[in-house]
């Protein structure tokens, strides 16, 4: 599948606040071969030249209920706050543990299925571990994430739930400071 920015829907359609099914083992070629694609699409969306080429939205993760498929996979590709490399098509990601302590994207957060900006600090846990299968090194990982990668990785988990960045804003006062969190 050649994901395309025609591919992705948006929350006006039903099926992005559906739950995804686990993909069963062992992975098919055609599970990791979707997961490798909802890669490119989003490692193709940071490089300015084929943004232009194919009009494609900028994204720094991509789950799969956003192309239609409900399955447990998504995709991220995200540079840090020590502008460090992280990327991974991941197919059954758990969460497997978090920190109590919380974080917020500073100035919100954005998503390639939500045409409207919604402001709104949306809280998430500063630190989790995901475990998972990665299609780009063909292995079960378990990857200890903070911050910002963090916040990307919890908010394509959310899709794969029918949950939108959004549903975490607080609607009587948005911007309200959340406490012990960290600004990110
Ligand atoms: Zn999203």
């Amino acid at each position: 599948m050649n994901i395309t920015t025609k591919n992705i829907i948006n929350d006006k359609n039903p099926i992005i606040r559906q739950k995804s099914q686990i993909v069963s083992t062992p992975y098919s070629e055609e599970d990791i071969n979707f997961a490798l694609d909802l890669y490119t699409y989003v490692k193709n969306s940071q490089d300015d030249t084929l943004v232009e080429k194919y009009a494609l939205k900028p994204a720094v993760g991509i789950a799969a209920p956003q192309v239609g498929v409900l399955k447990q996979i998504f995709a991220v590709v995200v540079y840090d706050e020590n502008n460090e490399l992280h990327e991974y098509a991941l197919i059954n990601p758990k969460i497997i543990s978090h920190s109590t302590k919380r974080c917020y994207l500073s100035g919100g957060e954005g998503c390639l299925s939500v045409d409207e900006k919604h402001i709104g600090n949306v809280p998430r846990y500063f630190r989790i571990k995901i475990h998972a299968f990665d299609c780009l090194t063909k292995s079960e990982v378990t990857i200890s994430a903070k911050g910002y990668l963090a916040i990307v990785l919890q908010h394509e988990y959310d899709h794969l739930n029918g949950v939108l960045f959004y549903d975490h804003i607080n609607k009587k006062a948005p911007l309200m400071p959340i406490e012990d969190a960290i600004e990110i």
